[in-house]
Order: structure tokens, then C-alpha cells, then sequence
């Protein structure tokens, strides 16, 4: 019944060449996102992007519904200029966005000024068939209806559409630049990635694994949450740095106690020159404050240290609950839950510097070749590109 999705896209604060830059980039993220179904033109005229629907609206709405950018979206019936098409499309629009029955009322658009009947007009005499033609479910509320079914008249044809699908909201992938996501498989790190790329940032993984210390299967673990993350971004880059050295010679010349402290910091380290390598200019964390020993403020503050890129965390004020729901949203809470090690446990102190000082931290970290070990830890470092998968 329905043949086109009508997208309607937030537009405060684009103005000029942004707005043109922003449809651009949404139609493009919404073509990436249905390309598993069958081809189709995707235009965007008055406003608005519309997407054909070809006998496969509930695929494409659910696909629709992983593109950032989107308000919301609306299955759209098209027909004649014609005041009884236009009603009986009315009818079978009411009928099947309010099964249950309901309040509603009609509004209608009319930018085809040569249609012979005003748009109060329309409204009326739409509005007057359906109250007609309906079972007595269905009542007319002007002021509070339940719903309400939209006519609008164009130049090209009329336009019916009654429901409203709310979309990801945000801001299109691949709009805002580019940032590095230090990525373990826990569960609070995918989230912060979803976060920023909500915001329309594309992300460049970075996870740390120290081989054989850490299994292959938790290496796997994170190419699997990518595999989701891509799901809402398009695609994205893994670099994953072979770390193992690192904590190794932390654990040699350093005091047990400030192991963590260290090892945060040549992440840090480690993840800027990343970003700068390929042109990203902030850091996201899956932190939040309090949730471990490494996230008081004392902690942070020596461990931020080492970085003067923003490092921007997005978990910072939630409970671990509210992460947790968005991660069964997103996807990623099922495979963040399977039970590898991670480097960060590996090599857990019994007793955690709760206020770790930063003087304390650099006078340890003279006894490491920290250049050296950078380096090293570069130059072993694994690029692997993560494309979508179908679903
Ligand atoms: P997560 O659930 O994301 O693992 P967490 O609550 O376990 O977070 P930490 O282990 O202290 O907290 O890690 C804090 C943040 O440091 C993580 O959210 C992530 O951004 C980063 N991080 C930790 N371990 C790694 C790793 N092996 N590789 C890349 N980033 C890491
Ligand atoms: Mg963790």
C-alpha cells in the first residue's frame, strides 16, 4: 500500500553550505544503510529525502531506523490530484496507522496552489469521509487527537501518510570529523562509540591487547562489537596495538601499585599518535567517574596528563543500568558480557593507587624507555577495516 518513506531530518542550526553538506552526507549514510535490499533511487526534494518502498517497508524501516541524522519517518501513500483518490487513500492510511481505533484529524499542505480547493477545505471534506466510512472506533478530535493524518498537495501528485516511526536523531556519520575510540570489549566503551558517532563523529578504534596474555578470542570479542558499531556507522578501522611489551616492562621497573596509572598513560599516549596519524582530534573513553580505581578525579587527572587532545567521555554522568540498556539497544551488550580477559585485569594490583600523584608517576616512568616502547608498539599495531555485515 505504501510506496515511498518520507524522511524528515532535524535542521536547527544548518545553515548555508552545512545544510547542503548534511543532506548530502544523509542521503549517502541512508543509501549505505538499505544497501542489502534491493536498489533504489533515494531523492530529496521540499525538505525532505524520500526513499521507494518495494514490498519491503518493515526491512526498510528497521534499517532506516540505524541511520543517525533522522528525525523520524513516515510510510508515505501516493496518488492522484484527486479529492476522491485523496479520500479513499485517507481511509485506508487511518485504517491501518490506528488499528485499534481512536481519535484523529486531518491537516493538509497545499503547495500546488492550482488545486481548486483551500487546504481548511481539504481537510474538511477528507476529514468528514473518514468520520463516514469508519467503524465508530474512530472518532474526530480536532484540538487532542490521537493522530493525525497528513494530505499534501504537490505539484507531482498527493501525499498521505499518518504515522510517525521516531528515527536515531543525531547528526549524520561522517558530518562532525573524526575521533579515535579506545575500544576494550567491555561494556561501556562500545556505548561511548555509539555516542559519538550519534553525534555524527566517525570513529577509529583502538583497542590494546596483549597477546599471549590475552586470548585471541578476546581480540575476536572486539572485532565483534566493531562488527555492531559498523551496523551504525557504515564502517570503521580497528588498530589493534600489540601492548604486551608495555605492560611488561611495567611490571618489571614499576611500583605494583601505580601499574594501572602507567598503562592508562601509554594509552593515552598511544592513542593520540594514532589520532594524529590519521587525522582525528579527540579521544573517547568509555570512563565514567567512580566506577574503578582509574576513574576518580585524582586518577584521571594524572592519567589525562599525558594528552593534550580532548579526551571526550560521554558515559561521564550515567549509572552502569542506564549503559547497560542503551548497550542491549545497540547490540553490544551480548558479546560484551562473553567472559575474556581484558589487559586491564590482567595485571590488576591487589591494591589500585586510588589518588595516584602525577609526580610519583613520572619519576616511575623514568625507569621505562617510553619513546622505545611507543615505537615498538606502533610499528606491530594491526589495521583491520570493518564493513558492514547484513544483518
Ligand atoms: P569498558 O566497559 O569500556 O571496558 P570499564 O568500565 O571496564 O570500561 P576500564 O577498564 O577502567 O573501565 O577502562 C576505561 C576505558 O579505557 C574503557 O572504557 C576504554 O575506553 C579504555 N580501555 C580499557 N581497556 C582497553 C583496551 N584493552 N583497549 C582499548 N581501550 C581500553
Ligand atoms: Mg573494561
Amino acid at each position: 500500500m505504501y510506496e515511498l518513506i518520507l524522511v524528515r531530518y532535524g535542521e536547527l542550526g544548518l545553515k548555508g553550505k552545512n545544510k547542503s553538506q548534511f543532506i548530502n552526507r544523509l542521503i549517502l549514510n541512508i543509501k549505505r544503510g538499505i544497501k542489502d535490499l534491493a536498489p533504489r533511487e533515494v531523492r530529496s526534494t521540499w525538505g525532505r529525502i524520500w526513499v521507494p518502498v518495494h514490498d519491503d517497508l518493515d526491512q526498510l524501516l528497521e534499517k532506516l531506523q540505524m541511520v543517525f541524522g533522522i528525525y523520524s519517518v513516515s510510510p508515505v501513500v501516493k496518488t492522484e490530484k484527486d479529492l476522491e483518490e485523496i479520500k479513499k487513500a485517507a481511509l485506508r492510511v487511518l485504517h491501518d496507522s490506528l488499528p485499534q481505533g481512536g481519535s484523529f484529524k486531518v491537516e493538509t499542505r497545499r503547495s500546488d496552489k492550482t488545486f481548486p480547493l483551500t487546504s481548511p477545505e481539504i481537510s474538511k471534506k477528507v476529514g468528514s469521509y473518514l468520520f463516514v466510512h469508519s467503524p465508530d472506533i474512530y472518532r474526530a478530535d480536532m484540538h487532542h487527537p490521537q493522530h493525525t493524518i497528513e494530505v499534501e498537495i504537490r505539484a507531482e501528485g498527493a501525499f498521505v501518510y499518518g504515522q510517525v516511526v521516531p528515527g536515531a536523531k543525531g547528526l549524520p556519520v561522517g558530518s562532525s570529523g573524526r575521533a579515535v575510540l579506545m575500544l576494550s570489549g567491555g561494556i561501556d566503551s562500545p556505548v561511548a562509540g555509539w555516542m559519538a558517532m550519534k553525534r555524527g563523529v566517525t570513529i577509529e578504534g583502538v583497542h590494546f591487547h596483549s597477546f599471549p596474555f590475552t586470548s585471541e578470542r578476546a581480540k575476536q570479542k572486539v572485532l565483534d562489537i566493531c562488527q555492531v558499531l559498523a551496523r551504525w556507522g557504515g564502517k570503521m578501522r580497528l588498530h589493534v596495538v600489540h601492548f604486551t611489551e608495555i605492560q611488561k616492562a611495567i611490571r618489571q621497573h614499576c611500583r605494583e601499585e601505580y601499574g594501572i596509572t602507567i598503562m592508562r598513560r601509554m594509552m593515552f599516549r598511544l592513542a593520540e599518535r594514532i589520532a594524529l596519524k590519521n587525522k582525528a582530534y579527540a579521544i573517547y573513553t568509555g570512563e565514567s567517574v567512580g566506577q574503578v580505581a582509574s576513574q576518580t578525579l585524582e586518577s584521571m587527572f594524572t592519567i589525562n596528563n599525558v594528552t593534550n587532545m580532548p579526551v571526550l567521555r560521554p558515559l561521564v554522568g550515567m549509572d552502569k543500568e542506564e549503559i547497560i540498556k542503551i548497550a542491549q539497544k545497540i547490540g553490544t551488550y551480548d558479546i560484551s558480557i562473553r567472559p575474556y580477559e581484558d589487559c586491564c585485569t590482567l595485571f590488576l594490583p591487589d591494591y589500585p593507587k586510588i589518588r595516584p600523584r602525577l609526580d610519583e608517576a613520572e619519576a616511575m616512568e623514568k625507569n621505562l624507555d617510553i619513546e622505545g616502547l611507543l615505537q615498538e608498539a606502533l610499528e606491530k599495531t594491526e589495521v583491520i577495516e570493518i564493513v558492514q555485515e547484513e544483518i
